[in-house]
């Protein structure tokens, strides 16, 4: 076994990490520098602010965000990734790491720094046998699902399949099967990582485990991680799944229903609520696009049949619906059912709370606030935590919310940049309304924008926040990779 060059025994210099959008600006000819020197020994492709490329790859997801880095360093592979660390060491830009580009706060670009943008590395490759991937770090979960599914096989991912597995991972890793399989996170066996130094580390349970500890959920502001290993489960490629769509007049009654089968659902069974609006659909009648409804949806993490009808059922059966569209679907294609209701370029905020109990007043709220909801692209999610997710050890990964049972997120979408203040204003006041039902914590993955970086610490991390703090130190500790900590 590997010494554990991150261990506690070391004694790191306390780094500051520094707030949103703060952090060294590149004069031009330092820029002009940096640039130089990272063409002459780059493989991938460097786009400065002359490239007819700039705009298309400085745009990130959200449209909301609009930041024109010096430079951005497209890698083609790991060592690029070593060459622009490398660069970044010797000039001290302000350094930010893109993987599938979806961080709702557009944290994978910066202003007037460098972009490691790792979204070209698309390598996956599965091992039916020994039922690992290891996939690159540009890799979109869609991507790798459909490698994963040709032997029916997956690891839990994303809701959304052009999100990054990077960043999703790295901060924890939410999604459809997540109490039969765990978050992404535990799916992962070990990862390569380039440090600050340089160096390009294997890390797992065995190799620098420290580092392996804070990857899983505080995965931000360690080194820019280049691929990943993770273990496969059998699942698909048929998945058997609840979505039915219930009238919003009723929405209290069931909120509440769905809540009380919350607590007997089996560990096989997923079940997530949606306050949200009708789908346009072909498969729904138009009268009914984009009303209000509620959305109980729920996925079987195991073949259909008899076992997995018998498990979802208290889930369909909510009361008499608007719409049943319960049934057996691919699982690629459940996976990428709502991707069109989040394009690219449009306008979002997020922000979520954990939550240990989902009172009445705590639905009255939710639904008070979903009323008042600025456009019919804005949703509220109740995810279902626990299972799998809770049969990890508290201290196992950095991850701080394992006992959770729901996080709650707002999530405003608008296309009108007129409307920007009035949306995100919805989505924070709803958050503070429902600021005193919460555990006390927030999802790192779905942190808002602008927010204040150590109260966001404190609320992601916890009781982490110093291990974390710690290990970021000894393995950065000129705090090169702070700022990219420091940003949700
Ligand atoms: C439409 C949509 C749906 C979503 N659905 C889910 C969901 O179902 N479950 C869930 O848990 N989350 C979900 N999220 C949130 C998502 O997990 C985060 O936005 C996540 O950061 C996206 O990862 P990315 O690689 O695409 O993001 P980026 O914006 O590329 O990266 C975000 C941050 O992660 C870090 N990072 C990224 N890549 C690396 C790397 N290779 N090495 C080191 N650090 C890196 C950087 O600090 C970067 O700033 C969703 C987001 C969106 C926009």
């Amino acid at each position: 076994m590997k010494r554990d060059s991150g261990s506690k025994q070391r004694t790191p210099k306390k780094v500051t990490h520094m707030p949103d959008g703060q952090g060294a600006v590149l004069s031009t000819a330092a820029g002009q520098a940096l640039t130089d020197e990272l063409r002459s020994s780059f493989q991938g492709e460097v786009i400065d602010r002359g490239h007819p490329g700039y705009d298309e790859a400085r745009a990130v997801w959200n449209g909301l965000i609009d930041r024109r880095p010096a430079l951005i360093a497209r890698c083609s592979g790991t060592a690029d990734v070593v060459e622009a660390v490398r660069v970044a060491r010797k000039h001290r830009p302000l350094v930010s790491i893109r993987g599938g580009g979806h961080q709702v706060a557009g944290s994978g670009v910066c202003d007037d720094g460098l972009v490691i943008d790792l979204s070209r590395m698309k390598g996956v490759h599965v091992d039916p046998t020994a039922r690992t991937a290891r996939a690159q770090a540009g890799v979109t979960w869609g991507e790798l699902d459909r490698e994963t599914q040709l032997h029916a096989l997956a690891t839990p991912g994303g809701e959304i399949s052009a999100t990054g597995i990077a960043g999703l991972t790295l901060g924890g890793g939410f999604g459809f099967v997540m109490r039969a399989f765990g978050l992404s996170c535990d799916s992962v066996r070990s990862l390569e990582i380039v440090t600050a130094d340089g160096a390009v580390r294997t890390v797992s349970r065995e190799e620098e485990p420290e580092l392996f500890w804070a990857a899983r959920g505080g995965g931000r502001g360690l080194g820019v991680v280049t691929s990943f290993e993770f273990g496969l489960h059998p699942l698909g490629p048929e998945v058997a799944g609840v979505l039915v769509l219930h009238p919003y007049e009723r929405a209290e009654e069931v909120l509440r229903a769905w809540r009380d089968a919350t607590y007997t659902a089996p560990e096989t069974v997923t079940p997530e609520l949606l306050l949200w609006s009708v789908p346009a659909d072909p498969a729904i009648p138009q009268e009914l696009h984009r009303s209000n409804c509620v959305m109980v949806g729920a996925v079987y993490g195991g073949p259909p049949g008899d076992a997995a009808t018998a498990a979802l059922a208290p889930q369909r059966e909510l009361g008499p619906p608007l719409m049943d569209l319960s049934g057996t679907v691919p699982y690629v294609a459940l996976q990428s059912a709502n991707t069109w209701r989040f394009p690219d370029g449009e306008r979002y905020f997020m922000k979520s709370h954990f939550m240990d109990e989902l009172s009445d007043e705590a639905i009255s709220t939710l639904v008070e606030w979903y009323s008042r909801r600025p456009t019919p692209e804005s949703l509220i999610v109740v995810r279902t935590l626990g299972g799998a997710v809770a049969r990890v050890g508290p201290d196992d990964s950095a991850f701080a919310h394992r006992s959770a049972r729901y996080n709650v997120s707002v999530d405003a979408g608008w296309r009108d940049p007129a409307l920007d203040e009035t949306a995100i204003g919805w989505a924070r006041s709803a958050w503070d309304a429902m600021k005193r039902f919460s555990s006390g914590g927030t999802y790192l993955n779905f942190a808002g924008l602008g927010e204040d970086a150590n109260e966001l610490r404190g609320a992601v991390f916890g009781s982490h926040e110093e291990r974390l703090e710690h290990t970021r130190a000894a393995y950065d500790p000129e705090g090169l990779f702070a700022p990219a900590a420091g940003r949700p």
